[in-house]
């Protein structure tokens, strides 16, 4: 470790003017949803906290509601609806301010995309439309010009809230999609004949006015930042970058402070790795430096310190803004500040955390798994505790579970030996990092790989499959297994619970191992009870490789679960051009020799397919050897080989039981702090 800074990131670490105030560095970490807000707000306030430790220069709230007219229930993000929702927003603001960075505010207000489910009022917009948000059966009100100058008004006291409640930054926001001044500005969603519709100077107006009406509001005692969506990705029925987004851009250049300039809907914003790659914005946002005098952010999945510096020489931006690189690396500015940038865990863009967000639970992350632990369990993502004994540790697979064990156990300071079957680390995420296009979830191996085999203290054994009469003989004081999980090919799985009728089918291990189905080019039917990405990408695999691929599945469409992800419709959308045939409620019911069964399950209808059959369905834990070793010998699982679930969860796991290793646990007790709401009566 140099800890002298390559100084080609000195330019990364310059102050940058904002306005009335001054950013420490070029480090932003823009607002995200992260299922804590004003729900957990013991978790958020620490979490943000960590990150202006780690060294980013402003960090932001999520989405600040600042009405009841746009309550988003059950997302948790923040609220500022009146006063008494100040102290929670003010402990957050002095986190960030404990450590020397900016904190901002993003203030929102969703509009015809919020239903109302809380507050029971009516939800507003341009003109009367459904709500569009889990398509409840619920209308938006079309706003009258009184109903606007109310949203101004609501808008206005929300900045002086803000201020009163520390926050050096407001942004004010027309993205995603989603917030009132996005909806006018929308075509789509903004038909009205009055002054308010029709050109984009009508459309633009409210957002104008917000702006202008924030820096009245607080003069030059906080800076006001846009943040705006250039394009809609609708082609001509969106807005356009090349046209009325670069219109718009011209039109208020000078108005804020700082532009923060991303693409919308969320699902655009925020792609998974699978369909984007790092710096996927900027060839929609690279313009606006052009149009502004003003400092310029953008997000892109930024994790190299090189394309970082590279997009602000090349004057694409002045500020890096990230949500994800923060989340998995929240000591991601300090790490290259320190001269160790390989010390960063960058993120897998698999979007783990948008989901968790999603499902309305504080979200977690695949690469860091301490993220949302930060008060709860008081993990410190770069912190733990020293050794308490010289106990020495045996990990029985080299997967995420046993990666993570070895690199906190490693940490910690104790002796560590890691064994592995195959002539490769990483488990799963090695594997399936060589199916189309996940190939950035290696790095949840490399980051812990390249941190463990710097140390003296943690020893790994490829090619040294261990069985129980070595694991006993090997004489560790602990033995952990990581051992994994395997798919089952008999079909059972989430809908199907016995076995189906002939089912031998082939399955994600049989084809990540190489194995195919029996001729080349022939018709293969995937399976999918699993209803997450891997059926998807066998699918992807099986028809660029020839094979006539059809996905069948219990789902009401292909893939359901990643809607949390963001991803479903990107998946559906590369399956259908990759000719993959897809039948949606669809069981599988039987399977002879080049033919399957399936069975329609709203009608009944069966139908019989030439074939053979790929089933992704469900996994069983590896866990023989612990069947054989309990009570003679101190042994644990961990990971998949205890619960198969997700890769953050083998990660979570595997981090548990190095931070949990020498601490006697009460099984009866929570094991973590929770936020206590004061009743009222
Ligand atoms: P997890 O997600 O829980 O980390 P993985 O399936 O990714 O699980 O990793 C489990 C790893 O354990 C695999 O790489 C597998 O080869 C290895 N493994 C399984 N059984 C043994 C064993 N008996 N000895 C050594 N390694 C093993
Ligand atoms: Fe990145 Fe995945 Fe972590 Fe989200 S959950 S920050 S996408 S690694």
């Amino acid at each position: 470790m140099s800890n002298q800074r390559d100084p080609r990131y000195d330019i990364l670490f310059e102050p940058v003017k904002i306005g009335p105030v001054t950013a420490p560095n070029r480090f932003y970490q823009v607002p995200h949803c992260n299922g804590m807000g004003r729900m957990f707000p013991d978790s958020m306030i620490e979490m943000r906290g960590m990150k202006a430790e780690g060294g980013w220069g402003i960090v932001t709230t999520e989405q600040c509601d600042f009405h009841p007219t746009g309550d988003v229930q059950p997302f948790t993000e923040t609220s500022m609806w009146d006063d008494g929702d100040l102290p929670y927003l003010a402990a957050m603001v002095d986190a960030v301010h404990e450590h020397g960075s900016l904190a901002g505010i993003e203030l929102v207000h969703n509009g015809q995309d919020s239903g109302c489910l809380y507050s029971r009022e009516v939800p507003i917009g341009p003109e009367h439309r459904p709500v569009t948000w889990h398509q409840h059966p619920i209308q938006a009100r079309a706003m009258s010009l009184d109903d606007i100058r109310d949203y101004r008004r609501w808008h206005r006291k929300a900045v002086l809230r803000a201020r009163q409640a520390g926050f050096d930054m407001v942004v004010v926001y027309a993205g995603h999609n989603g917030t009132v001044p996005s909806h006018f500005l929308s075509r789509q969603s903004n038909q009205r004949s009055d002054e308010y519709g029709g050109s984009l100077e009508n459309r633009l107006r409210l957002y104008r006015e917000l702006i202008e009406e924030t820096r009245d509001a607080i003069g030059d005692t906080m800076a006001v930042v846009a943040r705006f969506a250039v394009d809609e990705m609708m082609g001509k029925d969106g807005l356009e970058w090349a046209g009325e987004g670069k219109e718009a851009i011209e039109m208020l250049a000078e108005l804020p402070d700082m532009w923060d300039v991303n693409v919308s809907d969320w699902e655009n914003d925020s792609m998974t790795s699978r369909f984007a790659q790092e710096g996927y914005q900027e060839e929609y946002i690279s313009f606006v430096k052009s149009a502004t005098s003003k400092p310029v952010s953008a997000v892109g999945r930024y994790t190299s310190p090189d394309t970082m510096v590279s997009a602000i020489r090349r004057g694409v931006v002045d500020i890096i803004g990230a949500a994800r690189p923060s989340i998995a690396d929240p000591f991601l500015p300090n790490k290259i500040k320190q001269g160790r940038p390989e010390d960063i865990r960058e993120c897998i863009g698999c979007n783990i955390c948008a989901a968790w967000n999603n499902l309305s639970a504080p979200s977690r992350c695949t690469q860091n798994p301490t993220m949302g632990e930060e008060w709860r369990k008081r993990w410190h993502p770069e912190k733990i505790a020293p050794k308490e004994s010289d106990s020495t540790i045996l990990i029985v697979g080299a997967g995420p579970a046993g990666l993570e064990a070895a690199l906190g156990l490693g940490k910690r300071g104790y002796q560590v030996t890691l064994t592995e079957t195959r002539n490769e680390a990483g488990g799963r995420v090695t594997r399936e990092s060589r199916l189309p296009k996940l190939n950035e979830w290696a790095r949840v191996r490399d980051y812990r790989l390249g941190q463990i085999q710097r140390m003296p203290n943690v020893e790994i054994y490829l090619e040294s499959e261990m069985n129980a009469e070595q694991i006993q003989e090997f004489g560790a004081d602990q033995v952990a297994l990581a051992t994994g999980a395997l798919w089952r090919n008999d079909g059972v799985g989430r809908s199907i619970r016995f076995p189906v009728p002939g089912c031998k089918a082939l399955t994600p291990d049989d084809i990540m191992d190489g194995k195919r189905p029996a001729t080349a080019g022939s018709a293969v039917t995937i399976y999918d009870d699993d209803h997450y990405y891997m059926a998807s990408v066998i699918a992807e695999l099986l028809a660029s490789e020839g094979y006539r691929v059809t996905l069948a599945t219990q789902g009401m469409c292909v893939a359901n679960w990643t809607e949390y992800t963001l991803e479903q419709r990107h998946i559906e959308n590369r399956l259908l051009n990759a000719g993959i045939q897809i039948l949606a409620r669809h069981q599988l019911t039987e399977v002879g020799e080049g033919w399957l069964q399936l069975t329609n399950t709203l009608t009944g209808e069966v139908s019989n397919h030439e074939g053979s059959v790929v089933s992704v369905t469900a996994r069983l834990p590896r866990d023989e050897l612990f069947e054989v070793l309990k009570g003679k010998i101190p042994v644990r699982r961990i990971g998949d080989c205890f619960g198969p679930s997700i890769i953050a969860a083998a990660v979570y796991e595997g981090h548990r039981y190095a931070r949990e290793f020498d601490t006697d646990i009460d099984p009866d007790a929570v094991p973590f702090n929770r936020t206590r709401h004061k009743l009222q009566h």
